[in-house]
């Protein structure tokens, strides 16, 4: 199949090219993400493979249908930049990579939580500047902390998992549907709300959606605990970042780390070292000690990389072929993605 990869990076060329080995596609790279300004670059492919800040609007999908594309193939478990209504009444099948490394994530979560915590880069930044004094640097420690897990599908029930039977946490639960895995470790699922008011770190693992759209804002940062500590690795979109830096500046927010953030499309991904960064929430997030940024790279291991390619290939193979398409986004999640 013909496929136009956008948004291509060294590391994405490395494992498609390698994956590709076994199922002989034609890939074009493209540099540039999927948006109304690129979507002709796509002309005469049949797929066009995307990431998590390519724009996948009814705009877009409107020029990909005209140009003959039928195959929408996401390289991330997440699909909320992607308008499903538009891309089924276009008939553009769209596919994801549901569970490529859950691991990765997950881990990656309880690196940040420590890290933050424990005051790690600011800790190195010192000693490589010989400044050995431990004054600012005092942790708590994570054994018997209550942690709220928002989100117990994959991702969230290794955090989870992790958390309770790693580090000995008291481990709140927020989920649609409660895993009965975890309930047997001992895993407390209780309504949102409670989890929010009541949990000491809260850990975002969720997708975004309207209900989870904001889910921390003014209202739930006001009602939590006091030095609360907040994760996400999901989607940065889960938090109001103004509120955010509002308790970060009242001390009601004890501490932050994120690996994805609300406007992340215009950042992320890039070297934008030499460049004035205009985004003022985010040099402002930048400023506190208390708050750890990294640029959407949980996901970013070799086994990730490489489940990723696999995945992704195989599905627009089987797309060429008319078999089933086993990592279709289905047609009934369109109620809950939007
Ligand atoms: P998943 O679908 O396995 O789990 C999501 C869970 O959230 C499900 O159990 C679902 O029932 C639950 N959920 C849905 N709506 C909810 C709500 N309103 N309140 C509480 N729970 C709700 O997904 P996953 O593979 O565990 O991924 C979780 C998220 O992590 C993805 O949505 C994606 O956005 C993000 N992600 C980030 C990275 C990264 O590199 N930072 C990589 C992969 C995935």
């Amino acid at each position: 199949m013909r496929i136009a990869v956008f948004n291509t990076k060294s590391y994405d060329r490395r494992f498609l090219t390698e994956a590709n080995a076994a199922f002989g596609h034609d890939l074009h790279f493209l540099e540039p993400r999927l948006e109304p300004a690129t979507a002709s670059l796509a002309a005469g492919h049949q797929a066009v493979c995307v990431f998590v800040n390519d724009v996948v609007d009814a705009e877009v999908l409107e020029v990909l249908a005209g140009q003959g594309t039928r195959l929408v193939a996401l390289r991330c478990a997440g699909f909320n930049n992607v308008d499903l209504a538009a891309a089924h009444r276009l008939g553009i099948a769209v596919v994801r990579v549901p569970a490529y490394s859950p691991h990765a994530v997950a881990e990656f979560t309880i690196g940040l939580l420590l890290a933050v915590d424990r005051h790690i880069p600011r800790a190195w930044a010192r000693v490589r500047d010989n400044n050995f004094a431990l004054d600012g640097l005092i942790g708590r420690n994570l054994h018997g902390r209550t942690v709220g897990v928002i989100g117990t599908g994959k991702i969230g029930a290794l955090v989870a998992r992790g958390l309770r039977l790693g580090f000995g946490c008291e481990v709140l639960a927020a989920d649609l549907y409660p895993d009965p895995e975890l309930e047997r470790i001992g895993v407390r699922y209780v309504p949102r709300d409670e989890l929010l008011r009541t949990a000491e770190i809260i850990t975002l693992h969720c997708p975004l959606t309207p209900d989870t759209r904001h889910l921390i804002d003014t209202a739930t940062i006001d009602a939590a605990r006091d030095g609360l500590m907040i994760v996400n690795t999901s989607r940065g979109a889960l938090i109001d970042t103004a509120a955010l830096i509002e308790g970060l500046k009242s001390r009601k927010i004890g501490a932050v780390a994120l690996d994805v953030y609300e406007q992340e499309a215009d950042l992320f991904f890039e070297d934008l070292s030499n460049e004035i960064v205009s985004d003022d929430l985010f040099q402002r997030l930048l400023t506190f000690p208390n708050v750890l940024v990294t640029g959407h790279q949980a996901f970013l291991t070799e086994e990730a990389l490489a489940a990723i390619a696999e995945t992704t290939l195989r599905s627009a193979a089987d797309a060429e072929a008319g078999k089933m398409l086993q990592n279709r986004v289905d047609a009934d999640r369109i109620a809950t993605s939007k």
